[in-house]
């Protein structure tokens, strides 16, 4: 499927509000194994997209995913700024080029951010949620059960990237903070599309 203009820019203001009512809880989860400060964070760099997706108001896709791209970047910092930077940057990229699907473009951009992160799933990071969620969506299979159930099994998982890793056993019986974040924007997508 193809999103509208009008549509991602609501997918990306839609999370920037999930994470907004949820800045004190994806602290604490990032507390628990992080340096807890994963919703301040990102909330500062969701908050500056909304504002400059209000105020440049970019008029074709391309824009608008560079636009979410560049300001996550500059803004969030830490290991999941650069991350979600990936993401968008590589969906801009491809709908410049061409492709519009959206299924493609989220399979893609997880694979990028897999490069980037030289990550896979199972080692307990935002992968675990954008993997198995692009791949469900690409089925039409996505759900707001199954998007909140991968991120419970990061749970049980061991830390094996970015600075969680370093509690190796101890990172064992919290959720990741940003595969947590995450699960913001493929519940606010399926709100969209909806
Ligand atoms: P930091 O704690 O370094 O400030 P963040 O809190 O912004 O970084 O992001 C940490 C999250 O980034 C982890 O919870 C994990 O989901 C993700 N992450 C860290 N390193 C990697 C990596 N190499 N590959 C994929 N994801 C990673
Ligand atoms: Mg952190
Ligand atoms: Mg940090």
């Amino acid at each position: 499927m193809e999103l509208t203009i009008n549509q991602a820019k609501k997918w990306i203001i839609l999370w920037t509000d999930y994470v907004k009512n949820n800045v004190e809880l994806l602290n604490e989860i990032d507390t628990a194994i992080g340096d807890g400060d994963h919703g301040t964070n990102l909330n500062r760099g969701t908050q500056a997209t909304k504002k400059a997706l209000e105020e440049e108001d970019p008029q074709t896709m391309p824009l608008v995913f560079r636009t979410v791209a560049l300001t996550l970047v500059s803004t969030i910092g830490g290991a999941s700024g650069a991350l979600y930077g990936t993401a968008f940057l590589t969906m801009a990229r491809l709908v410049k080029d061409g492709e519009t699907r959206l299924e493609v473009l989220l399979v893609e951009a997880t694979k990028a951010m897999k490069k980037r992160g030289k990550s896979d799933v199972g080692m307990k990071t935002l992968i675990d949620l954008w993997d198995p969620a692009s791949k469900a969506f690409a089925e039409h299979k996505l759900t707001k059960e199954y998007i909140n159930d991968c991120v419970e099994k990061t749970k049980n998982m061991k830390a094996k990237k970015g600075r969680s890793s370093y509690l190796r056993e101890r990172s064992i019986g919290h959720v990741d903070p940003v595969a947590k974040s995450s699960s913001y924007l493929y519940i606010a997508l399926l709100e969209v599309i909806d």
